[in-house]
């Protein structure tokens, strides 16, 4: 607690996936919102008022969602207003924790996009955090490949889906196009199957080793390194080198 803290919470703020358990449900609207700005001891009484009334706005909420309850919402309408909140102390960073994981495909892009124009507008980054490969495509510009909690690659969107270097990243682009649409042995050998193991007890070398097609002794001795491969990109794969980069573009119909 205590300074440092409120010093971070004041530039960094975090948008959940299931904004119903983010939000206090005896609490309005209006003054969840104006929370942080009180914690945080922003602005005046009239200023605060001001500012809650501006960030509906800005969420597209009308004025008058600021005396609703969070149940008199729907789910997307829960998150415009988680955003708002995110935006009441003016951070610099929002990290967006599965944020549109629980909301169906056409209030997804509605958020997605009310995320990109505030982005555009208020200069903000936001660290995204997705198991929607699709999502993360359209959003994001740079992306991390994480597995067992470790950095696997790390690319501009553009190089990760057209030259991935990681095995994992590998599956993970099989299993994202549609069926049919890449050749069936490309598919088989890209894509692994299986649960990762437990991260509480990692494996000792590369922690994909156990389900990698492609793992040899060294990968469950050591551990690989995340190393720069070309600009901007890096890959912690002990046999990026000789593995190259596989052809995984959809075969045309
Ligand atoms: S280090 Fe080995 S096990 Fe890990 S991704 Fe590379 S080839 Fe696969």
């Amino acid at each position: 607690g205590g300074e440092p803290l409120r010093q971070v919470r004041k530039h960094l703020q975090i948008v959940f996936q299931d904004p119903f358990s983010a939000l206090d449900p005896r609490r309005r609207a209006g003054d969840q919102i104006r929370e942080p700005l009180e914690l945080l001891d922003i602005g005046t009484r009239s200023e605060r008022d001001e500012r809650v009334r501006c960030l509906l706005a800005e969420v597209g909420l009308p004025p008058e969602a600021a005396e609703l309850f969070p149940h008199q919402f729907s789910g997307g309408q829960r998150q415009r207003l988680c955003i708002a909140r995110a935006l009441a102390p003016e951070p610099e960073l929002i990290v967006c924790d599965e944020a549109v994981s629980a909301l169906d495909v056409a209030i997804q892009a509605q958020i997605l996009n009310l995320l990109k124009k505030l982005q555009r507008e208020r200069g903000l980054t936001y660290i995204f955090i997705s198991h929607d490969l699709g999502v993360i495509q359209q959003f994001c510009d740079e992306i991390a490949v994480m597995y067992l909690g470790k950095i696997a690659e790390q690319a501009p969107a553009s190089t990760l889906f057209t030259a991935p270097r990681h095995p994992y990243t590998w599956s993970l682009v099989s299993a994202a196009v549609p069926p049919g649409s890449l050749r069936d042995e490309l598919k088989a050998r890209y894509l692994v199957k299986g649960e990762p193991p437990s991260p509480v007890d990692p494996p000792p070398g590369c922690r994909f080793a156990e389900r990698c097609p492609f793992a040899v002794d060294r990968c469950r001795r050591e551990q690989p390194h995340l190393d720069g491969t070309g600009p901007e990109h890096f890959v912690a794969c002990h046999r990026k080198e000789e593995l190259g980069i596989p052809d995984l573009t959809p075969e045309a119909a």
